[in-house]
């Protein structure tokens, strides 16, 4: 299919210095929870961005030297030339499909617990690290530290030319770079050139940038990623105000301007509270300021939106970090005309989370995230299918849906069937909850896809049941059936059931996606720590109740740290007058009552609630899959060669997981399947063994 002219802009060459990308399109530098430790998986991931069309494909930080040291994360380590090899492979994988690769070097500071190095961490002033929240402090650099520094970064430029990178990224963001808290007047208190004015302040970023482009200026391009504003108002840098003014000083210093909002949480948000383009107004004006290209992220993933900032001057070239994870091949599919072929993302932060919890990184759209070289999945190519055979897929939530798609692009004839008249299982439901919008974006990536396919039959309001699977004619089965919420308020705290649950006013999340709504006060019981509970409190709110959130968590939504969102939901559902109630537990629910307990103390108290809804754990909808599972001669009998759960159906957890699951499902049919279903990459021993 032929691009729209209106799009050509976006396929239109950016020069960075001395090196040319050959479009607008720049893979921001992201984490991914393998860096260092899975270099192989890392260099592919990469690598299949490059060949996915981007122009530009960026490292995670690289940190430059043992005083910063992010121990346990598993970002790049640059700290002498043994660090090079495998930061050469990722240069290989990234320039065997064209782009340009570069590498984002960073001494995180403060920030660096330096847990492996056992260095004193540095910093302008003396302060408390606040990585772990334990007794360690960094101390303020003298002026020989401040000379070392310099002398690191720029030993890490000249390594990572070695390596192969085009293009060098000073870094100055996220509140994560020693050479950024130089910059904040919190955190800078000294009295010599490096503190003080504004000047002073920026002088050490000045001086790295002016180091770097001294040594390899005339051949790597540099940027200089910068954050223009820390969204903290006056008690930080306001893009206004000092963001700007640092801009001006250095505005010619760069190649090209990458620009954004600090912190990570800021520079990132979910999609449940920041929109596509949420960053523009702050960063509008850098294009006022400089003659060099800027280049700028907001979760970027609709054509005509991009087009817009270009043909409007705020940005040279569309910068995108979950974008190119959700989909490695957008700027291809642009540039062939397939808008419709993009897998957007959705905005959920799973792939964030997975780095926060520092393991590989996965994807709610995107199933071989993190799979192209462990297991040689590439987002865009599957083989083949390997048995004959009709596929039937009960079941069209996340799981069947991407288990149909996939079986179907291998060539299997698939039919999808689910009891419900909407395709979507639970990214439906929970789409339409407060703020979870973006998500249905799970099911229309899929439903379009496979609406394209002669050989998917998709049959809604069809609820099966196993005599009905017997007689389909299915040489292979997968049983999609989702999972449903418990009622007990069996979790994570409980391992009982809690007296009174048998109750009519007893609700889960369930029940008010299916619309059943409660008057007057409501409990939200979360003992599930993600989004669920905050959403449910919120929909109650918008639908006239009075809410008690009780959590046995000291916070709400706990585990939304990992994605960056805790503290936002925590202050939405302040703000919408839901009543917090952290560290009790649930204890017993009478008709007009429920007792709640302190974790700590014990101490309980009763709260005057009409309903209460639990939100704790999940069950499979298993029954089906049970059932059949229990008679293997009827499935021999019936011709069934295949029959698995796949999904919550299997094991109730994320979506992304639930995608996975089918997209695996679908990839190892008929194949010969290892017991570790993956390659591993195992750290090499040192040469020489001797004891002290
Ligand atoms: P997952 O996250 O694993 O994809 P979901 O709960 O999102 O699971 O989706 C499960 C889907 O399966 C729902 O849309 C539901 O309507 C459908 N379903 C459940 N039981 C049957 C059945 N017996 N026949 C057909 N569809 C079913
Ligand atoms: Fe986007 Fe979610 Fe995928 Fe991250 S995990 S890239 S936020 S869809």
């Amino acid at each position: 299919m032929a691009r729209d002219s209106r799009y050509d802009v976006l396929f239109e060459p950016v020069k960075i210095g001395p090196v040319t990308a050959r479009n607008r399109f720049y893979q921001a530098p992201h984490c991914n929870g393998m860096g260092r430790t899975f270099p192989s998986s890392m260099a592919a991931m990469r690598g299949v961005k490059a060949e996915g069309g981007w122009a530009v494909v960026s490292t995670e930080q690289i940190d430059i030297h043992p005083s910063s040291d992010f121990t346990p994360a598993t970002e790049c380590r640059l700290w002498s030339d043994r660090d090079i090899p495998y930061l050469a492979r990722m240069c290989d994988a990234v320039h065997e499909h064209g782009a340009l690769a570069s590498a984002e070097l960073v001494h995180n500071g403060k920030w660096a617990g330096n847990l492996y190095s056992r260095e004193v961490p540095l910093f302008p002033s003396h302060m408390p690290v606040p990585t772990h929240n334990f007794p360690l402090q960094a101390r303020a650099m003298n002026k020989a530290d401040i000379r070392a520094y310099r002398r690191w970064h720029l030993d890490a430029v000249k390594r990572a030319k070695k390596a192969g990178f085009d293009i060098i990224c000073c870094y100055a963001a996220h509140n994560l770079s020693l050479a950024g808290m130089f910059m904040l007047p919190r955190y800078n208190f000294r009295s010599d050139e490096y503190g003080g004015s504004l000047e002073n302040r920026v002088r050490l970023f000045r001086e790295i940038i002016e180091d770097t482009k001294e040594a390899v200026g005339d051949t790597m391009g540099v940027v200089v990623r910068f954050a223009v504003d820390e969204l903290r108002g006056a008690d930080g840098i306001e893009a206004h105000k000092e963001g700007r003014e640092i801009i001006e000083m250095l505005a010619e210093l760069p190649d090209l301007w990458d620009v954004n909002v600090a912190e990570w949480h800021n520079d990132s948000m979910t999609s449940r509270f920041a929109d596509e383009g949420y960053q523009e107004h702050f960063i509008e004006f850098v294009k006022q300021v400089t003659t060099k290209p800027v280049v700028a992220v907001g979760r970027y993933t609709t054509p005509d939106r991009m087009v817009s900032l270009v043909n409007r001057g705020v940005v040279d070239m569309i910068g995108a970090a979950r974008p190119s994870i959700a989909d490695p091949f957008l700027p291809k599919k642009i540039e062939e005309g397939r808008i419709e072929d993009i897998r957007e993302c959705i905005g959920c932060n799973i792939c964030v989370a997975w780095d926060n919890m520092i393991a590989p990184m996965r994807c709610t759209q995107n199933p071989t995230k993190s799979e192209e070289w462990r297991r040689g999945w590439h987002p865009e190519r599957i083989a083949p299918r390997a048995v004959d055979g009709m596929l039937l897929v009960v079941g069209a939530g996340p799981a069947g849906l991407e288990a149909a798609l996939a079986a179907g692009r291998r060539g299997h004839d698939v039919i999808l069937a689910d009891a419900a008249a909407e395709l979507g299982g639970r990214v439906t439901r929970e789409s339409r909850l407060p703020g979870l919008a973006a998500w249905a974006r799970v099911r229309d990536y899929r439903t379009y896809q496979i609406s394209q396919m002669a050989n998917v039959e998709v049959y809604k309001s069809s609820l099966l049941d196993a005599d009905q699977i017997l007689e389909f004619g299915a040489a292979h089965v997968a049983i999609a059936t989702g999972a449903r919420w418990r009622r007990d308020g069996y979790g994570r705290q409980h391992q009982f059931p809690i007296a009174g649950t048998d109750g009519d006013n007893l609700l889960t999340p369930d029940d008010i996606m299916a619309g059943t709504s409660p008057r007057g006060s409501v409990l939200v019981y979360d003992d599930d720590h993600y989004y669920m509970g905050s959403v449910i409190a919120e929909q109650l709110v918008a639908d006239g109740c009075q809410v008690t959130l009780v959590t046995p968590d000291a916070r709400v939504a706990s585990w939304t740290d990992y994605s960056l969102e805790q503290h936002r939901i925590q202050t939405r559902l302040l703000e919408l007058g839901v009543d917090i109630v952290t560290s009790h537990e649930l204890q017993e629910i009478t008709d007009d009552s429920a007792a709640v307990s302190c974790v700590y103390s014990g101490k309980s108290r009763l709260l005057a609630v009409s309903s209460v809804v639990m939100v704790t754990s999940r069950l499979p909808d298993d029954s089906l899959y049970q059932e059949l599972a229990a008679t293997p001669d009827r499935l021999r009998a019936a011709g069934i060669e295949t029959f698995k759960p796949i999904g919550d159906c299997h094991g109730p957890a994320t979506i992304a997981a639930a995608v996975y699951e089918g997209h695996r499902f679908a990839r190892e049919l008929g194949e010969p399947v290892d017991e570790i279903p993956f390659r591993r990459e195992i750290t090499e021993l040192a040469p020489g063994f001797e004891l002290p």
